[in-house]
């Protein structure tokens, strides 16, 4: 089949750039039109190795005027803080608490809560960092606001939630140790969540602390009394599990299952085997990421370190632009690459880049130096494939150009120190840096991985849910795996972390394979090689790809089943007479089919059984019928069959829904 140039090329822009229509793209054409085809083609696409073409962009002064033109004005544009805005939304966020106190209506009530905890949030995202502004609330806008938010919690029935704020309010500078209302608030938020002898604790402090003024604790022990029937308004989420891997982790192989092994052929490259028998449902891979990045559309309802879904946002200090789930969350992430990156982020957003750049930094905003940055950055490179002699001399300079463009932001947010100059011209180092940024935006084409978290429903976990893409992250061990049309492994997040759960039995050295581009169900033979070649540059050669499986729905009814004879491993095709004996061409014994027939229909029967188990949303019951009736079928007969790959499409949500999932 052809090579599609043109298609390729679409594909791998977007992979640099998401969006035509951030400054990037403008950058890139201007250097471009300004180096002129020519040199491009017979000089730039010519060169060996990604340090020559870094070292190209700053020097060779057919380009170096406009990219150090453009580099030059490279500034921090982020959201910044409000004390205003957040002191205005604390003071909605009372008024709506003390509406919803005054409502005797049970929905308006719930609804005037919402409306507080909206303001409230926006409070707490707005405030500026303890004692920067000291003009309007003597400097403690973000205490006051966890405070506001901690009531409302309260009302709300979240304990631990108004507990946290409780305690943020006071790192952030809120007098406590005098104060009877914050002994009161503890009580209260132990109260709702039925702590009663830490209630009491909080109460007994309290009592102390107000002297004479015992009309205000009896109040409070009146609601504290109160407050321990009171049910949270929202039910708890139920957490996500992280699996177990079967058989435990394989030394050799961090994140793996000992059921699997690596392999080194000289046709197929590394890839990962069974090392023994897999059956369905054993977990081969629970990998953390090397890096991942959040869709800077999910920044406004996702915790930026964990990805979970956020409820009550806990804010940077010092931008408002991205949000915590925790305050660990927050520490994490700002004494590591967030201290970095804060004050960009909207700058990056502007940038139309693509969500593979953002990793390509991560890499380096997060290494605990600048040199084990560039240690990662370089094996990485080293060991995953980067396509790097197969690219067009166009598809160098973009890439190159953005890692000129995320090494400048770095020397901006002082990650090789302070520099003597604030011109662009890279020193040595900084051109390393940039040399292992453009690797690292070749390998992440073809490596990383998308994330996904399951949106359920208030209703259902199964009905009208929705696979919601939210990031993207690149796995060490996980970009092993190969790729086939018909998957043997399903994938699912538990936050970052990727889950692979085997979705059908393996022999040993059986190769484990995942699916990254698209399904022999839903695409056909030539639109997958297409895909595939454009998006990875990859030629696929696996059974569905070489028997050519039709479609979902233009799938046969008659499955082929496996020669019952022993030792003959040879699929025959569904009898026309079952009474008859069919003829192996293989073993030339004559056997029957209809014992495998009658076992096909029990495995039916399963699925239709694990179906009405998800429908009843008894997830785990239902991950195990599917499991065994899976099973039970790989040993009588072969895919292509229809029902049995709805059932491995069942299981996958099924084990999804252990995973992260999050109502709307
Ligand atoms: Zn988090
Ligand atoms: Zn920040
Ligand atoms: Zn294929
Ligand atoms: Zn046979």
């Amino acid at each position: 089949m052809e090579y599609d140039t043109n298609y390729h090329q679409v594909c791998s822009t977007r992979t640099v750039q998401s969006d035509k229509k951030g400054f990037f793209n403008e950058f890139y054409v201007d250097v471009k039109d300004a180096c002129g085809d020519k040199w491009l083609q017979n000089y730039f696409g010519k060169l060996k190795s990604n340090a020559a073409r870094i070292l190209s962009i700053f020097s060779d002064r057919e380009v170096c005027d406009p990219v150090l033109g453009v580099l030059e004005h490279v500034q921090p544009v982020y959201k910044q803080k409000d004390v205003l805005l957040s002191s205005q939304r604390r003071a909605q966020a009372d008024k709506f608490y003390l509406m919803s106190c005054s409502s005797e209506i049970p929905d308006e009530r719930k609804e005037l809560l919402q409306q507080a905890l909206g303001h409230a949030n926006l409070a707490v995202m707005r405030a500026p960092g303890p004692q920067v502004d000291t003009a309007i609330d003597n400097g403690l806008s973000l205490a006051m606001a966890y405070r506001t938010r901690a009531t409302i919690l309260i009302t709300m029935g979240e304990g631990e939630a108004a507990l946290s704020d409780l305690k943020l309010a006071t790192n952030f500078g809120l007098e406590t140790k005098e104060s009877v209302d914050y002994y009161c608030k503890m009580a209260k938020a132990y109260a709702v969540m039925g702590e009663k002898a830490r209630a009491e604790i909080s109460l007994k402090i309290a009592e102390k602390l107000a002297g004479a003024d015992s009309a205000l604790i009896a109040a409070c022990r009146k609601e504290v009394a109160a407050a321990q029937h009171a049910k949270p308004e929202r039910a708890q989420h139920k957490e996500a599990v992280v699996p177990a891997l079967t058989h435990g982790e394989n030394p050799a192989l961090s994140g793996a299952a000992n059921v699997v092994k690596l392999v080194d052929t000289k046709e197929k490259g590394r890839f990962v085997v069974a090392n023994e028998g897999i059956k369905t449902g054993d977990v081969v891979l629970c990998e953390n990421p090397v890096a991942a990045c959040l869709l800077p559309s999910f920044f406004g309802t996702n915790c930026h370190h964990c990805f979970k879904r956020l409820r009550t946002p806990v804010a940077c200090l010092h931008c408002s632009g991205i949000a915590f789930c925790s305050a660990q969350c927050m520490g994490e992430a700002c004494e590591s690459y967030h201290r970095f990156e804060c004050q960009f982020m909207d700058l990056f957003i502007g940038s139309g880049m693509s969500i593979l750049c953002f990793i390509a930094l991560r890499v380096f905003t997060q290494a605990s130096s600048l040199d084990d940055g560039l240690t990662t950055a370089n094996l990485l490179f080293e060991h995953l494939c980067s396509h790097q002699d197969e690219r067009q001399a166009d598809d160098h300079l973009q890439r190159s150009l953005m890692a000129g463009f995320l090494m400048r932001v770095l020397q901006k947010a002082q990650y090789f120190g302070r520099r003597k100059t604030e011109g662009v011209n890279p020193t040595a180092v900084e051109l390393q840096v940039a040399t292992a940024l453009l690797g690292l935006l070749q390998v992440l084409q073809y490596n990383a991985h998308e994330i996904y978290h399951t949106m359920v429903t208030d209703e259902h976990c199964f009905e009208g849910c929705r696979v919601i893409y939210l990031g993207a992250g690149l796995y060490g061990t996980g970009s092993y795996f190969n790729h086939e049309c018909c998957p043997s492994v399903a994938g699912y997040y538990v936050g970052k972390k990727l889950v692979l759960a085997a979705t059908k039995p393996h022999r040993p050295n059986e190769t484990v394979a995942v699916n990254y581009g698209p399904i022999f169900t839903k695409m056909n033979l030539k639109e997958r090689q297409r895909s595939l070649r454009g998006r990875y540059a990859f030629s696929c050669n696996c059974m569905t790809c070489q028997e050519n499986w039709p479609l979902l729905q233009k799938i046969d009814k008659q499955v082929r089943f496996w020669c019952t004879s022993a030792n003959c491993v040879n699929l025959l095709r569904f009898p026309k007479d079952l009474a008859k004996d069919v003829r192996c061409p293989r073993c030339r014994k004559n056997i029957s089919l209809k014992e495998s027939v009658v076992r096909l229909i029990k495995v039916e029967e399963q699925y239709r059984e694990a179906a009405e188990a998800m429908q009843a949303q008894k997830t785990n019951e239902a991950i195990d019928l599917f499991k065994e009736a899976i099973d039970a079928f790989f040993q009588i007969a072969a895919l292509p069959h229809k029902d049995t790959l709805i059932a491995q499409q069942s299981l996958l949500k099924c084990l999804a829904d252990t995973g992260s999932t999050f109502k709307k």
